[in-house]
């Protein structure tokens, strides 16, 4: 059973989908909030975190350019989230 969860009114799936956009800021200003809200509120997202949430401060902190290791924390990110759906009884 994949531990997929809605906050904010967004899946983690559709928050997975959206990243790169997210990060490049490409997204609309209200959907940006909302995955940020998600990524806030979303303990399966946050789980995985911990430079993430480094990353996502930084970002609200409005810096224009992240930094290069942003992008690598969202694809470990990404990728273990992808993971755990697949096998969610292996940690
Ligand atoms: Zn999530």
């Amino acid at each position: 059973m994949a531990i997929e969860r809605e906050v904010a009114g967004v899946r983690c799936s559709e928050v997975l989908a959206e990243l790169s956009e997210y990060l490049d800021g490409e997204l609309s200003e209200p959907r940006r909030n909302q995955l940020q809200a998600h990524l806030q509120g979303c303990e399966a997202c946050e789980r995985f975190g911990g430079q993430f949430a480094d990353s996502i401060r930084q970002l609200r902190l409005g810096l224009k350019d992240a930094p290069a290791e942003t992008s690598e924390v969202f694809e470990r990110l990404r990728t273990r989230l992808q993971l755990q759906w697949d096998n969610p009884d292996a940690q």
